[in-house]
């Protein structure tokens, strides 16, 4: 790709950047999303629409989500530099990749995706976006991740029918997660692990994500689009 696609990816990057800070996303994550080229993550086909405010079909009935909804989740996780993070659903990986500018190359982002494909997609474009402290893998993220538990921060990025325990059980003292909850009507869900050892949930809100299909999730086959 020349010069001239990446002054003109460039310039649409901040325009979509200025127009979540009007949204009230913190100056943390607006520098991160500054950083990442969702153009990388996205089929070539949608690459015109990489910095249109919206979800994309990246295969398999799937979607790299909204850029809003990447930075309501990053501001609501609160993600610090050094930490250890697990995606659930690592999709086409950009959302990995603003986490792991979040959290620089002291901290590392587990991801797991359930469909072998976009495990090789999303590596791609990780690697070719040039993120070294995100690994990802094969495997039913609804039961989590223990080899690598517990974690600083968990991100949920399909919608689960409950809050899976294992996951629960994976955060550390301290940690938070963010998850989508529901079927056809979602909310968005904060927990946390306090100091004590108490985890509060607290609902932010209504949200449309794909299904988290797994043993803790849903047992049905996903519909095409959603
Ligand atoms: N984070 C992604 C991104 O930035 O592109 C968006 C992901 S998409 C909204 C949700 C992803 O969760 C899909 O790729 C889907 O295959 C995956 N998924 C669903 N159930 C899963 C499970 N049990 N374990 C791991 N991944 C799962």
């Amino acid at each position: 790709m020349g010069e001239w696609y990446f002054v003109e990816f460039s310039k649409k990057r901040a325009e979509l950047v200025a127009r979540l800070k009007v949204r009230g996303v913190s100056e943390k994550v607006l520098r991160a999303m500054t950083n990442v080229p969702r153009h990388l993550f996205v089929p070539s086909v949608h690459m015109s629409s990489a910095y249109v405010d919206t979800p994309l079909n990246i295969g398999h009935g799937q979607t790299i989500s909204a850029p809003h909804m990447v930075a309501i989740m990053c501001d609501l996780l609160d993600l610090q530099e050094g930490h250890k993070v697990l995606e659930v659903g690592a999709g086409s990986g950009y959302n990995a990749a603003v986490m792991a500018e979040l959290i620089g190359n002291t901290g590392i982002v587990y991801s797991t995706e359930r469909i072998p494909e976009l495990v090789g997609s999303s590596k791609n474009n990780i690697k070719a976006a040039g993120y070294r402290n995100i690994e990802v893998f094969l495997s039913d993220g609804s039961i989590g991740l223990p080899e690598h538990a517990p974690y600083d921060r968990i991100c949920v990025t399909a919608s689960a029918p409950s809050i899976p325990q294992p996951l629960v059980q994976q955060l550390k003292t301290g940690g938070r997660m963010v998850i989508p909850v529901g079927d056809m009507f979602q909310s968005l869900y904060l927990v946390t692990r306090d100091s004590d050892g108490t985890v509060v949930t607290k609902e932010w809100g209504g949200v449309v994500f794909v299904p988290l299909i797994g043993k803790h999730g849903f047992h049905f086959e996903q519909k095409p689009y959603r």
